[in-house]
């Protein structure tokens, strides 16, 4: 009998054995899947467990609960779109949902964007981003070659073919997909830190690099300041004053990935704000419907969107059928004026400044490499990878939510998690962490 099995015969309510036959969960075995945990609702920062047992969330559901769950003003705005229509397809016609949220994203995000393109998730978001960035590329300069796309190493940018192809080599799956994947250059992750001193030579392998092969090169894509899911490293800012400049000089496009950065996470509006250089194209998602629902923006400016127009296909070359869904629509509007109406930049910098304090004890732990806190993201790096399962069992048994990956337990959790809460989430996280040197 396997652990998840034995787990599931003994507590039938919390751990479900068909789920465990039949469903995927992400990044799952069937052979020997990690325990999965039943959920029957959620409201504001806690999660119910089906045994009746309540967890302190601090995952924000992988960065996109920012309000929490079950807000009432969010669920009004979807209760109210409901009875209008909950989907219509964008081809040829329009909706006030899509039109107020394009009003709402432009009024927050860099002065420079000015089209918008609505997508399902993440992921394709940034599979549009790209091709956005290849087919003003190609009309720009004429020529087929300028398709390529640069990063750096650590990076994470979901889990479609384009997107994998910048994940970080090592970590993401290009193992997995090897030479299935298009090959995409490479450059170091910038080392000096978010807080620290700016080193020079962070710069230069993007430099040297963009001096031979910007004919080769349409865009350079990054998360600004935060990589998410990749390392949960936080770096220097100048990095991406000097992206800008050598994109600017080599003639190529800048993408930000604000997928998980985005909506006051790091303490701005968008974390291009930490640095002041605006990309030609950006990513949203996430939090962008407050975790309701599935849906994703890509904002880009009128050059890049009349390049494209100007080009070869005369239109941008992409579409999907849950375009601009007004449900989603809907409730990322609602989920917008919240935030705005909230002093959210105030609620992250006390969060900030709370977890600095509750995650500072870890720094004496043997098994601590590194904590790092930025806006409402802590971050714990220890030394060895976590067994993710054990790990998992104690949070539970402790009443917090929390999942590590590789070498981070990290927190993002949702802008409402009252103080003691957050207290609690971080002296249980530390605790566990604390006892497993014992
Ligand atoms: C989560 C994430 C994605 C992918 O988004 P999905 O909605 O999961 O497809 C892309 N980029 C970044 C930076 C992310 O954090």
């Amino acid at each position: 009998m396997t652990a998840e099995e034995k787990l599931a015969g003994d507590a039938p309510l919390l751990f479900d054995s068909w789920d465990r036959e039949h469903l995927w969960h992400p990044y799952t075995s069937t052979i020997n899947p990690l325990p999965t945990y039943k959920v029957v609702s959620a409201k504001g920062n806690r999660l119910q467990l089906a045994d009746g047992r309540e967890l302190i969330d601090g995952m924000s559901s992988w960065w996109c609960a920012c309000h929490g769950y079950n807000h009432p003003v969010l669920n009004e705005a979807v209760e109210r779109q409901l009875k209008s229509m909950s989907h219509v397809m964008f081809g040829g016609i329009t909706h006030e949902p899509a039109i107020e949220l394009g009003k709402r994203l432009l009024a927050i995000a860099p002065p420079s964007m000015h089209n918008i393109f609505y997508a399902d998730s993440g992921s394709v978001a940034v599979e549009v981003a790209m091709k956005m960035a290849v087919q003003a590329a190609v009309s720009k300069g004429g020529s087929h070659l300028k398709t390529n796309f640069a990063t750096i190493r650590s990076g994470y940018h979901g889990d479609t073919w384009n997107a994998m192809s910048v994940c970080d080599p090592v970590t993401g799956m290009h193992g997995a997909f090897g030479s299935a994947l298009p090959v995409r250059y490479f450059v170091p992750q910038p080392q000096s830190r978010f807080d620290g001193e700016w080193n020079p030579a962070d710069i230069h392998p993007l430099e040297k690099l963009l001096e031979e092969k910007h004919q080769e090169i349409a865009a350079i894509i990054l998360e600004p300041v935060v990589q998410g899911a990749g390392g949960m490293w936080f770096y220097h800012p100048e990095y991406l004053r000097q992206a800008r400049a050598l994109c600017d000089r080599h003639g190529v496009y800048l993408i930000f990935d604000e997928i998980a950065t985005g909506f006051w996470r790091t303490g701005k509006r968008f974390a291009w704000e930490h640095a002041g250089v605006e990309p030609d194209i950006m990513c949203v998602g996430k939090c962008l419907t407050g975790g309701y629902m599935t849906m994703a923006a890509v904002l880009t400016t009128k050059d890049v969107a009349d390049t494209i127009s100007r080009g070869e296909a005369g239109v941008m070359m992409h579409g999907p059928t849950f375009m601009a869904n007004p449900l989603a629509c809907a409730v990322a509007c609602a989920s917008i004026d919240l935030l705005k109406s909230n002093d959210t930049a105030g609620t992250v910098n006390a969060m900030e400044t709370a977890m600095k304090e509750l995650l500072a004890p870890a720094r004496q732990l043997a098994c601590v490499a590194d904590v790092r806190v930025l806006g409402s993201i802590g971050v714990v790096e220890v030394k060895e990878p976590v067994d993710v399962g054990r790990f998992q069992k104690e949070c539970v048994d402790r009443g917090i939510w929390v999942r590590p990956f590789g070498r981070n337990v990290y927190v993002m959790p949702p802008y409402v998690t009252p103080m003691e809460d957050l207290a609690v989430l971080c002296e249980e996280m530390v605790g566990i962490l604390r006892d497993s040197e014992k």
